[in-house]
């Protein structure tokens, strides 16, 4: 209901009703991670959780008038003179920046901004912005919206902007999401198509900071453009590190690290493709390779936690329990539990006090099912 919420704080802040308010959704990616920004394919969904943004437009000055949450009072983003302030302001700023550089004239507006999405635990609270605001403002303006084509400005306001050199599974999760379709995404050309996936999974949120993620993520994009150097060495024809073969990649010469971290990435867009395939035959999700994506990602891509392990290893021993994996970038972050729906159920009441037991903190956990990306809220 952040669409409620969304209109109560505008109302609070500005006082009247705002012209609209639309809204975008997070997203779970199912399998194909850390894929996007090396070219290969992945395969996330939309889920329930959402962040809206309510507009009104503002005569006078060239001003956008922006709050979140209701609380923190109103900022002001002044569309002659956007630039980075390494604050959440940044994501709405970049999407202003992208618009303004191709060449809207976009007058001032007023802006309330609720949300349901954990921040910062993987389920793409920031692409959810970007393409809510982003949304919002085009439709405010009579703009075309495009969904793929919104999501791809707002990939180039994340990693221009702000700075994160982010591909574009989040951005095209939150914009192009539908009820009942997994997406099937290409990033080398861009490509989004929906498979069926009716099932619910239960998303578990570590509840532990990632301090290191950032710049672990910055290494790994660096580590896979080595990776991708040194096999275009051998095979010029390669134009993207998920388009190289298993058989170029052993006669390459490279690190044994930037090795592992292209190992990772074949593979994981292999796993990808049968996934999509055994969904299209009518088959539920096969647990068995979201175990293989989570252990390739342990090993050789080096991006999960001890919290994430435990997560996966607890819900393998619980009945009814087809797979586990992290999803999002992972140093912490969720995972995401594959199994029937009272077998998630189940898994999600007894695995709060265990993790507690274990860990030391709490973690939270929601059941989620595919549902829609970007759209306008009556
Ligand atoms: P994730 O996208 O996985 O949630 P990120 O670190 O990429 O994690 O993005 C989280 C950041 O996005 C927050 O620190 C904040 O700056 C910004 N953000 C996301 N949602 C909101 C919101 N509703 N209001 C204000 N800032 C937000
Ligand atoms: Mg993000």
């Amino acid at each position: 209901m952040t669409a409620v919420e969304a209109r109560q704080h505008f109302t609070r802040s500005f006082g009247g009703e705002p012209t609209l308010v639309a809204s975008a959704a997070g997203r779970v990616n199912l399998i194909g991670e850390h894929v996007d920004y090396n070219g290969g394919e992945a395969l996330p969904i939309a889920i329930q959780r959402r962040t809206s943004v309510a507009v009104r437009l503002r005569a006078g000055d060239r001003v956008t008038r922006i709050n979140s949450g209701g609380t923190g009072g109103v900022l002001m983003l002044d569309h002659g003179q956007l630039r980075r302030r390494k604050k959440w302001t940044d994501y709405p700023s970049g999407v202003l920046d992208q618009l303004i550089g191709a060449g809207v004239d976009v007058p001032g507006m007023e802006v309330a901004v609720a949300s349901d999405i954990p921040s910062g635990s993987g389920l793409s609270s920031s692409a959810a912005l970007e393409v809510a605001f982003g949304f919002a403002v085009q439709s405010l303006l009579g703009l075309d919206t495009d969904r793929v084509a919104l999501a791809l400005l707002c990939q180039r306001a994340e990693r221009e902007f702000v700075g994160v050199p982010c591909g574009a599974m989040d951005q095209l999760s939150a914009a192009c999401g539908e009820p009942g379709q997994a997406l099937h995404m290409g990033f080398a050309p861009v490509m989004v198509r929906p498979v069926p996936f009716a099932e619910t999974v239960l998303v578990v949120d570590t509840a532990v900071p990632r301090s290191l993620r950032g710049s672990a993520y910055a290494d790994r994009v660096r580590e896979c453009a080595a990776a991708l150097s040194a096999i275009q060495r051998i095979a010029p024809e390669v134009t993207v590190l998920a388009e190289a073969t298993t058989e170029q990649l052993d006669r390459a010469e490279m690190p044994d690290v930037e090795r592992r971290r292209a190992r990772h990435v074949i593979a994981e867009c292999e796993r990808v493709r049968l996934a999509v395939r055994a969904l299209e035959g009518g088959a539920r999700f096969p647990g068995a390779l979201a175990l293989e994506s989570h252990a390739s990602l342990r090993a050789d891509y080096e991006c999960s936690s001890p919290e994430l392990d435990w997560v996966v290893e607890y819900a393998m021993r619980s009945p009814g329990i087809s797979g586990a994996r992290l999803t999002g970038a992972g140093w912490g972050g969720c995972a995401v539990v594959f199994g029937e729906e009272h077998a998630l159920e189940a898994l999600s009441r007894s695995i709060t006090a265990d993790y507690a037991a274990a860990i030391g903190s709490r973690p939270r956990s929601w059941l989620v099912s595919a549902d829609a990306g970007a759209r306008l809220e009556g």
